[in-house]
């Protein structure tokens, strides 16, 4: 059986594939410190599932590390763990730099080790999958799309933290042959996403009668997946991607902001109408934009499409109207976040 030690999956896109890779007969040890954004109850449904072994710890304990693949023996690592907020990133860059950079070489430095140590077809086998995003590029202006072959340019402290990473991750495979992979991807919306995310925001606060924050004029461009089409691709390059090659993922589902809001706005107007009559989007409410906000993002992801064949299977129409539908069932989910009862429950009190 395939042993793959996944880590940050507890957080939002890391859980979403490891319900998915468990579902499908995976054997997954799931390292993941969590942090505010690490959510046990996404994982309450594998509590008894002896294919998923949860250790509570950091990318950068080499020893922990150390431990986990010398007993598991995967043959695969998937890096999610991040910090992964923007905005938290502007407030205070030094957790970013902890993770996403140092504790991604700590995490890279025992992977190379490991893999040093296996025999033949073991060692053949085995591959480091880098999960990145498509903020390493930085900003477009109307034209255009990111390629693999752009040029770096990232503009917050959360995208350079994710960029000397994803350098990191070229350095170790061009200087010591590590079977590397990287995956740049677009924004993701879906189940279990935290609610300080614009999409899942929205959602409760208007849900709560709330103001919907829009930053500026609204008009900053993001390209949306849906999150299982994400894990999907990951899946897809771990299986057949080319070793030390990157692969960008997107939905080419370029949204602006205001028009994002007023997707969820229409889907909660007939699904939970408000009880003064009043359309959702009348909460609608600019707000100081973001310091560096890039304006647009887009991504080509021909290359995973032509030599990989992945596709994705939801519109943005689509996996919005499924996001709204999985939050206005899973109430309880978010309470608990909102309530921060989710992280007394980790802590057994
Ligand atoms: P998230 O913030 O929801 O989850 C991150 C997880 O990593 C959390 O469970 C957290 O507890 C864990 N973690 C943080 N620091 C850790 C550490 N030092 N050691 C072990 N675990 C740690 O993030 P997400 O949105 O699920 O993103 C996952 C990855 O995908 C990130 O690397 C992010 O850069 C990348 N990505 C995200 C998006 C997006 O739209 N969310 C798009 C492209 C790429």
């Amino acid at each position: 059986m395939k042993t793959l030690l996944v880590t940050g999956g507890a957080g939002f896109i890391g859980a979403n594939f490891v319900l998915q890779a468990v579902a499908d007969g995976l054997r997954v040890v799931n390292l993941d410190k969590l942090t505010y954004a690490g959510n046990p109850d996404t994982l309450a449904p594998l509590a008894d599932e002896p294919r998923h072994v949860f250790v509570q710890g950091d990318i950068g304990d080499r020893a922990l590390v150390a431990r986990l693949l010398a007993e598991h023996r995967p043959q695969a690592i998937v890096n999610f763990a991040a910090e992964s907020h923007v905005d938290r990133s502007i407030d205070g860059p030094a957790a970013f730099v902890e993770t996403n950079v140092v504790g991604t070489l700590a995490l890279l430095e025992c992977a190379r080790d490991y893999w040093r140590g296996l025999d033949g077809p073991a060692r053949g086998a085995f591959r480091f999958l880098h999960v990145s995003t498509d903020e390493v590029y930085g900003s477009l202006g109307a034209e255009g799309r990111f390629s693999e072959t752009t040029p770096y340019a990232p503009n917050s402290p959360y995208s350079a933290s994710k960029a000397a990473s994803d350098h990191l991750v070229r350095a170790f495979h061009h200087t010591y042959g590590l079977p590397t992979l990287t995956t740049n991807c677009s924004n993701n919306y879906g189940p279990y996403q935290f609610p300080e995310k614009l999409i899942p925001l929205t959602i409760q606060k208007a849900l709560a009668g709330e103001p919907l924050p829009v930053y500026g004029d609204g008009r900053n461009v993001r390209d949306w997946l849906y999150v299982g089409d994400h894990c999907a691709a990951i899946r897809r390059v771990l299986e057949a991607g080319r070793v030390g090659e990157t692969y960008n993922v997107g939905g080419n589902a370029e949204r602006e902001n205001i028009a994002v809001v007023k997707t969820i706005c229409a889907l909660l107007d007939e699904r939970r109408p408000r009880s003064d009559g009043r359309p959702h989007d009348s909460l609608i409410t600019f707000v100081k934009d973001r310091p560096g906000h890039d304006r647009r993002y887009a991504i080509d992801s021909g290359k995973l499409q032509r030599e990989l064949g992945w596709r994705p299977t939801q519109t943005f129409e689509s996996g919005l109207a499924r996001t709204v539908d999985w939050y206005l069932a899973h109430q309880h989910w978010v309470n608990r976040v909102l309530d921060g009862s989710y992280r007394l429950e980790r802590l057994g009190t």
